[in-house]
């Protein structure tokens, strides 16, 4: 359920991603918050102005979480953001721990207002192979 103190939140990360566009970059932005709703850490996307398709505001939130946070601590906070996390960003959301996503805009919402931006190609992934080979070396790093 998103509370009056979420929208709240919801709206400084449409406010991030509003002042990203005045910087020249994409619309995108997200913050992290605690359970007191304490903003930790603010981010927008940085994709072109880095040469970088991973610097979506939603994972350089979770890599910061993963980095400066304890496990208890984050599963405490929770990310806002200005649109609906991308598979990119939802898997490092998982792994980074956070508990839990409030967002604006849904990927559907987002392709409705600019088709471009669904259009990604289905990329083919042929596997698995070679287990014994393969699992080798996660047997050795197991032993270790
Ligand atoms: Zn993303």
């Amino acid at each position: 359920m998103i509370t009056t103190a979420d929208e709240d939140l919801l709206r400084r990360a449409i406010a991030i991603a509003a002042h990203a566009v005045t910087l020249g970059d994409a619309p995108y932005g997200s913050l992290l918050a605690g359970p007191d709703h304490t903003v930790l850490a603010e981010a927008h996307n940085t994709v072109r102005r880095d040469n970088d398709i991973s610097a979506h505001p939603e994972l350089k939130l979770a890599r910061w979480a993963a980095r400066e946070l304890d496990p208890a601590t984050a599963a405490r906070t929770t990310l806002y953001t200005s649109c609906q996390p991308c598979g990119m960003c939802a898997g490092g959301i998982v792994r980074s721990g956070l508990g839990r996503v409030v967002y604006a805009l849904s990927t559907e919402q987002l392709v409705e207002l600019n088709p471009e931006s669904g259009a990604w190609p289905t990329v083919p992934q042929e596997g698995p192979a070679l287990f014994e080979e393969a699992r080798a070396p996660h047997d050795a790093y197991r032993r270790e």
